[in-house]
């Protein structure tokens, strides 16, 4: 019994006619798509060059090459965030060095990022988180004045516009990801984009097994991989990206009913917050408990019960066993702030088709069951 799934992709008939169409070409990789879906891509996210690659954990590993980071390097990041936006800088043999996080915007707070920047400092990779933009101009003064390369994980904030530029052309280079409960879906899938010639042209060749640019089989010149999309995934690409505006505003019209139907309990529950710097395109909606957020894990079962879907967003990547095991100094209470978001935090069912009516019953839901605890 599910009702309300917490996320849902968009899909209808132009979609599904072209990928049929790259299914009867028999083209299915290496084809006209995947450029064309990089041509319109780096278009809309206004960046000279975009890079098609099969997921946006590889673009940000690709990028994380193409900045020079190394083995015994310290790249500077959020513990706020999904986990490959620092598993990237592990897979280079980099220290991730975790940096609190912004109360209300729940992105990196850039007036704790001096203090940490070290001689081994040469990244700051930099999650915009939820949908909205981190705050850049401090970040990108301070990538100045130390050298550091600065890489956007925009992978959740497709089209949000920092001060009227969108992100991702922000930094050096920006990493987006098509994953089905993304702003867009191409399946599995990502996008690097820059306005650097050399790293177009090198993460282009690293996709594609480290080949040279003419393409001339067999001729490697890197180590590379094989993060190639496809062409059935680069459809898709195309045919949502032509729905992306549509699909943007009706996340924004979603998010507003949200905060109306939260309005008169913030007393329990606070709906999340723009910057007044950034634009927000809401890839999911996450509210905080202020009440009863011991009973936070135990509410997500009760509402599941109930067919609606909830989450916790995000749990804070330093106190994950990998990064406890590997990085032990980082412990439990370095972070407050993203430590007390990650305790407190619950995504809400968010797609497109969600009606008003639906979000006020989803509120319902929320309030009685935390009602239920008062007593
Ligand atoms: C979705 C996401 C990614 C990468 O996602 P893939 O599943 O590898 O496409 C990276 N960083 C953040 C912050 C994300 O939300």
């Amino acid at each position: 019994m599910n009702k309300y799934p917490l996320a849902k992709p968009y899909l209808d008939k132009v979609d599904e006619d072209g990928v049929l169409e790259v299914l009867r070409s028999g083209c299915l990789s290496l084809g006209p798509k995947y450029q064309e879906f990089e041509r319109q891509f780096a278009e809309k996210v206004g960046t000279k060059y975009a890079c098609a690659v099969s997921s946006g954990t590889c673009g940000l590993h690709l990028t994380l090459i193409a900045a020079g980071v190394k083995p015994g390097d310290e790249v500077i990041t959020s513990p706020f965030s999904f986990i490959a936006s620092s598993n990237c800088i592990v897979y280079v043999g980099a220290t991730p060095i975790f940096v609190d996080v912004d109360e209300m915007t729940y992105n990196l707070d850039p007036a704790l990022i001096e203090k940490v920047i070290t001689d081994k400092t040469t990244a700051i990779v930099i999650p915009h988180i939820f949908g909205q933009s981190a705050d850049m101009d401090p970040i990108m003064e301070l990538a100045k004045k130390y050298n550091l390369h600065v890489i956007e994980d925009a992978c959740e904030s497709l089209c949000a516009e920092y001060k009227g530029t969108k992100v991702g052309g922000i930094g050096e280079s920006g990493v987006f990801a098509f994953y089905a409960n993304k702003q867009m879906t191409t399946g599995e899938g990502g996008m690097i984009v820059t306005n650097d010639e050399r790293i177009y042209k090198l993460c282009a060749s690293l996709r594609n097994q480290g080949r040279s640019d003419n393409l001339q089989w067999l001729d490697h010149v890197h180590l590379g991989y094989n993060y190639r999309m496809d062409e059935m995934s680069a459809s898709l690409g195309i045919t949502q990206l032509a729905k992306l505006d549509y699909f943007i505003s009706e996340r924004q019209k979603i998010a507003l009913w949200y905060e109306e139907a939260l309005a008169s309990y913030s007393d329990m529950v606070t709906s999340p917050q723009t910057a007044d710097y950034t634009t927000n395109t809401w890839f999911v909606y996450v509210v905080r408990l202020q009440k009863y957020v011991d009973k936070r894990d135990h509410l997500i079962l009760d509402l599941a019960k109930q067919g609606v879907s909830t989450k916790p967003y995000l749990p804070s990547i330093h106190l994950s066993d990998y990064y406890q095991k590997n990085f032990s100094i980082n412990t439990e209470g370095m972070f407050p702030v993203s430590e007390s978001v990650s305790a407190s935090s619950l995504a809400l069912p968010f797609y497109i088709g969600l009606t008003k009516e639906d979000i006020k019953a989803i509120i319902e839901y929320l309030i009685s069951t935390l009602r239920a605890y008062e007593t």
